[in-house]
């Protein structure tokens, strides 16, 4: 579990203006990582940090970390064009880098030539995935969603008698997961017509978005070697935003018996920034169960995760159609929830996914699932906020939804906030649906 420390005293101001700035998502105490290149430029992507409205471009800082063994073999790290050398080197090297930059980024620091010329304005840079993602497994950790969701595909049983034992997930798939601002075209498969003999394939008419968080592995471990519960978070590297784009008429009609299939993997929209579990060291919350719920085996469970397992951060979704886009209307938000809610913590759902000694690699993602609230309004997906696509949510301008339509953008964002502690924020994952073929 990471230490609260002297990088997030909420006192902390940098010599990078736009870092001080109210409601800036990365003021010093944040630093989340992300890989980038100069928009339009051929430029090798490389590793940087964001503060403020920029990123520092970490392959330009050797010569400044020289003598710092630590640090120097973390900043070598970040010339690769993904984070997934810095990941596998462990906490160690991004707290030691951490440190570092929180020293030199600080109003006051001496020597600051070098890292003001490191200094990459966001707006005029690309942003790409953060890592290599070699895997990727989404979990199911939300009970309130699970039991929305349940309720409306089997509602003789919404909450199937496993949910509370195990921490259900699927192995999604890699290839098409995209960064920010990725175009999602419409997909195509099979599905079956209310009231039809046969099924058909057609575009879909049910695509939906699912608000989720995203953990990167840091360190992996060997096949065969299960990762305990107490040492499961030394193996993480950081969180970002993550958008399960879903087709719910395809998923209606091929979930069952194998779960998620085609209705899932045409696209997968994370956020590019990555905010380590370092900078979330001061929204750590006790991790809890309910009396009635059982407590969980031996191996997803320990006093560090009861202590403070959980973090707590807001989610958000919001929604732009093209209507809006035209008349310069801003988005309007659809829900918001709370990951402090979600049923798994993140250190079980590694403790679980190894504990068969199934290895994890550095980079590899793990959705936590649809994080929905216990209220209906905190719904993470359309599926639940329509009812299962029966009752229709209005936009400004008076269009109303009961699914994506074309042209919609989706925006997820995330933050937390806590009394004494500065605001960070993890930025957005955008998508905009695209028509189908
Ligand atoms: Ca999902």
């Amino acid at each position: 579990m990471r230490q609260i420390d002297a990088t997030h005293d909420p006192g902390l101001t940098s010599w990078v203006g736009s870092a001080n700035r109210p409601g800036s998502d990365f003021p010093l105490q944040n630093l989340p990582f992300a890989v980038f290149r100069r928009a339009g430029s051929r430029e090798p992507l490389r590793c940087g940090v964001g503060i403020g409205d920029e990123i520092l471009d970490l392959t330009m800082l050797g010569a400044a970390a020289r003598g710092d063994g630590e640090v120097a073999e973390a900043l070598a790290a970040c010339a690769a064009p993904a984070l997934n050398e810095l990941m596998a080197l462990g906490p160690g090297a991004a707290r030691a880098l951490r440190h570092w930059l929180s020293r030199r980024l600080r109003a006051g620091a001496g020597q600051t030539e070098a890292l003001a010329a490191a200094l990459v304005a966001q707006s005029q840079a690309e942003l790409a995935l953060p890592a290599r993602i070699g895997d990727y497994t989404d979990f199911y950790t939300s009970i309130h969603h699970a039991t929305a969701v349940g309720r409306l595909f089997r509602p003789e049983q919404p909450l199937l008698p496993n949910y509370r034992w195990v921490p259900i997930a699927y192995h999604g798939r890699a290839s098409s997961i995209g960064v920010s601002g990725q175009q999602v075209r419409r997909p195509h498969g099979q599905l079956m017509p209310r009231g039809a003999e046969r099924p058909q394939l057609r575009a879909s008419e049910r695509l939906d978005y699912e608000l989720e968080l995203g953990v990167l592995i840091g360190a992996g471990n060997a096949l065969g070697e299960p990762i305990p519960i107490e040492r499961a978070e030394a193996h993480v590297f950081g969180l970002c935003l993550l958008n399960d784009w879903s087709a719910r008429d395809v998923q209606a009609w091929e979930y069952q018996p194998l779960g998620p299939f085609l209705a899932k993997n045409f696209a997968t929209t994370i956020s590019p920034w990555v905010v380590t579990l370092e900078a979330l060291a001061p929204f750590r919350v006790p991790w809890r169960r309910s009396e009635e719920d059982p407590a969980p085996l031996a191996y997803l469970d320990s006093p560090a995760l009861r202590e403070l397992g959980a973090i707590d951060i807001t989610l958000e979704v919001a929604l732009e159609s093209a209507a809006m886009r035209a008349h310069a209307v801003a988005p309007v938000r659809m829900a918001q929830a709370g990951f402090r809610d979600s049923y798994w913590s993140i250190a079980q759902m590694v403790a679980h996914h190894t504990v068969n000694g199934c290895n994890l690699q550095p980079g590899d993602l793990l959705g936590t699932g649809t994080q929905s609230g216990p209220r209906p309004e905190q719904a993470g997906s359309l599926l639940e906020l329509t009812a299962g696509g029966t009752r229709a949510v209005s936009l400004p301008g008076g269009e109303q939804r009961l699914f994506l339509a074309d042209g919609d953008r989706v925006i997820l964002s995330a933050w937390c906030e806590r009394p004494g502690f500065a605001r960070i924020g993890f930025g957005q994952a955008a998508g905009t649906v695209v028509a189908a073929d």
